[in-house]
């Protein structure tokens, strides 16, 4: 796709905000480029495997977000790749790469914008590497959905930066993904031995069976860490294992 000096839209970062910024704009008949760094869509929640999606239920199980998260969701679980909140990144990478063409979006992947390109004290359109080499792009409106405001900066704009009381940005999470887990077999353990859980408590089988039909998120094993730490198998410094089942068994 060759692409172009000016579109009216160019959207920064392709990752939720940025897929539902795009797809909203070119469903509305502007002409909008997606620039993404990474070769796929979906930001955190693909390149860097967090789920599951947090609540966005009343506690009545009232929807409380609709629009392109609904319609991202549907997608995932046409795919076999949605369950309850948890979603499969592969699946999430599929679904949002399929909104931003069918809207009609022009996608740049494998390309990061380097500078904001000023007409006095607006910005013009951006400063792109990409793999034929650097490019200027102009756009009527841009709007940043890097994550980390990373164009608005680029552009001098005031911005802050974590806590405002220290500076210290959220802590880092490492997700990771096993395969192989017999989820129906902890969450038998989480019946038969509550004391070793932080959560789930399942007080039956059917209780078990219930859960089994969503995404099951566990926590605890306190024994079970306390021994592996005896043994120098648990160098960190918590006291439980946590983890959330995924839409493919295992
Ligand atoms: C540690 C941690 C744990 C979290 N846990 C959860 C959770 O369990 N459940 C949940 O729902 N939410 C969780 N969140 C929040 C969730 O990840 C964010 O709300 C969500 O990712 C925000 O989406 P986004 O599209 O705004 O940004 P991002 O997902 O960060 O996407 C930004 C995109 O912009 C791209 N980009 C950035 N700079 C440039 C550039 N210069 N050029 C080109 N592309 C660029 C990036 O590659 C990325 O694809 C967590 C966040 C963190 C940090």
């Amino acid at each position: 796709m060759k692409i172009k000096e000016r579109y009216d839209v160019i959207v920064a970062g392709g990752g939720v905000a940025g897929v539902a910024a795009a797809v909203a704009s070119a469903r509305l008949g502007a002409d909008t480029l997606l620039i993404e760094r990474y070769g796929f869509l979906g930001g955190l929640g693909t390149a860097g495997l967090v789920n599951p999606f947090m609540s966005s239920y009343t506690s009545d199980g009232k929807p409380l977000i609709g629009g392109f998260y609904i319609e991202l969701c549907e997608r995932m679980r046409d795919l076999g790749g949605f369950k309850q909140r948890a979603f499969d990144p592969e699946a999430m990478k599929f679904a949002c790469q399929e909104m931003a063409l069918e809207s009609g979006t022009h996608l740049l992947l494998h390309s990061i914008i380097t500078g904001a390109r000023m007409a006095g004290k607006e910005i013009a359109g951006v400063e792109v590497l990409t793999k034929s080499g650097t490019k200027n792009i102009d756009a009527k409106i841009l709007i940043d959905c890097t994550g980390d405001a990373d164009v608005a900066a680029m552009a001098h704009a005031d911005y802050e930066f974590g806590d405002l009381a220290n500076g210290l940005a959220q802590a880092m999470t490492l997700m990771f993904t096993i395969g192989n887990v017999d989820v129906r077999k902890s969450l038998i353990y989480a019946k038969e031995n509550p004391e070793e859980m932080r959560f789930p408590k399942p007080a039956s089988d059917e209780a078990v069976d219930r859960m089994m039909e969503g995404a099951v998120g566990i926590a605890g094993f306190f024994t079970k860490v306390e021994q592996a730490r005896e043994i120098g198998e648990f160098p960190l410094d918590q006291d439980l294992v946590f983890y959330i089942s995924l839409p493919t068994p295992g």
